[in-house]
């Protein structure tokens, strides 16, 4: 639209005209126009809302105690009671501390430090189910990330700023509540520096993916690619503040256990204390876990003090995994009774055929992700009969039907990980 130079802008709020203002910004239309005082008046009050609303999200944040976290992850979780304490003390302490700091007075001298987590852990031992029983129960977004995608920007692969690209995807785009989010990085033991020596090499996949990641977990504002990765040059940056977001770091860590055992035996004084205090359980070592074993193990000491805390799973004997076929609240086998039971039908797995999924699972080393596999196996053909079967209403899962079914469908070699 052409402008009319006859015409004087006034400001639509204080109703100055130009000249008796500094500054007037003009809209397309004719006479209609913001001086630059309301203009930055305007941009307070809008910043002031948007505090307002921030402080009072924040204050009806609902904290979970640690007990009731521990009472939730119990409904889902079997065993890892070690890990269940330590991870319901460090998010309740995260999202008090996020309180803390989102409504101190200026007067306010403590500052209270983020609690990242670092769980070393066989796979398949329930540390993904964690992380996630945790979110679910917080109602934050969560997002998992796999380390080994990752590498420093520049090369081919994710940079890292694509961890935080899911969660927001996760949180619908809603920036504020991302930044209250969980991420949870997996395999983080990959990016380990291949050897101790840092001035040997140069490890760009590994000790550049570390470096990189530090920015995230101190706590910075992160421009975030919101259709993540390279592939999207024209898109905008979303800026994410990681300050208050919860990262839990997790790794099988292969080996770690020799680095363990190097130092207890090293420190022999230290050594001996422990043996005196507790007999150290060698078939066990991974729970002595210390931060100097992460580092010895190739993660960057800068990296290892962004998580302060630190905590292992325990490897799932025999009677955890029978447990983890019955007990949770959404355990395997109670899926499978609920899927019979819309088709009108009762299921019943008899005791005999769980142990036996059980010992299948740990003859061939496939631990709890291995349950779901074998059941599928077992399952298959009553499944695929299941809703056009009228003769009877009840369904029986013998030992002998669970060990038939597999031996038909080519033994063990054809039961997938999940
Ligand atoms: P990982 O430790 O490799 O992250 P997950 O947490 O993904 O393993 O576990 C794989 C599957 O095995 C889960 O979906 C769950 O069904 C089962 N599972 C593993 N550990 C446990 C556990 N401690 N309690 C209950 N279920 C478990």
């Amino acid at each position: 639209m052409a402008k009319n130079k006859n015409i004087k802008n006034i400001c639509i709020y204080c109703r100055r005209s130009e000249d008796e203002v500094k500054e007037m910004y003009e809209s397309a239309f004719d006479g209609v126009a913001i001086c630059g005082d309301c203009l930055e008046r305007v941009h307070q009050i809008v910043q002031q809302e948007k505090q307002h609303k921030e402080k009072s999200e924040v204050e009806s944040l609902e904290i979970k105690t640690p007990v009731e976290i521990m009472n939730y992850l119990n409904q889902y979780v079997i065993g890892q009671e070690r890990a269940k304490k330590v991870l319901s003390v460090a998010v309740y302490n995260h999202y008090k501390r996020l309180k803390y700091e989102s409504l101190k007075t200026s007067s306010e001298e403590v500052s209270l430090d983020k609690s990242n987590i670092i769980m070393i852990c066989k796979t398949g031992t329930g540390k993904t189910l964690l992380a996630r029983t945790i979110a679910t129960l917080l109602n934050v977004p969560f997002a998992i990330a796999d380390a080994t995608v990752l590498t420093q920007a520049g090369y081919v692969g994710e940079d890292v700023e694509t961890i935080l690209t899911r969660l927001l995807q996760n949180a619908d785009y809603n920036v504020q509540r991302a930044e209250r989010g969980i991420v949870f990085i997996d395999e983080i033991d990959k990016i380990a520096r291949k050897g101790d020596n840092p001035s040997i090499t140069r490890d760009v996949s590994g000790e550049g993916v570390q470096q990189a990641l530090l920015k995230l977990l101190e706590g910075t504002v992160v421009n975030v690619p919101p259709e993540g990765g390279r592939k999207h040059p024209e898109q905008k940056f979303i800026q994410v503040d990681t300050r208050n977001i919860l990262f839990i770091a997790a790794g099988a860590f292969d080996g770690i256990e020799r680095n363990i055992a190097l130092r207890l035996n090293s420190n022999a004084i230290g050594f001996q204390e422990s043996l005196n205090r507790e007999k150290i359980d060698k078939n066990d070592m991974i729970r002595y876990a210390q931060p100097q074993d992460l580092k010895s193990f190739g993660l960057i000491p800068e990296l290892i003090g962004r998580f302060p805390v630190l905590t292992s799973l325990d490897n799932l004997d025999a009677r955890a995994l029978r447990n983890i076929l019955t007990e949770p609240k959404n355990a395997i086998t109670k899926q499978y009774k609920k899927l019979f039971e819309l088709d009108g039908k009762k299921l019943i797995f008899d005791d005999d055929a769980l142990d036996f999924f059980v010992q299948t699972a740990e003859k061939y080393s496939l631990g709890a992700r291995g349950l779901r596999g074998i059941l599928e196996e077992v399952m298959l053909d009553l499944m695929f009969t299941l809703p056009d079967e009228n003769q009877t209403d009840e369904i029986h899962i013998s030992k002998d039907y669970a060990k038939q079914q597999i031996e038909k469908n080519g033994g063990i070699a054809s039961i997938k990980e999940e």
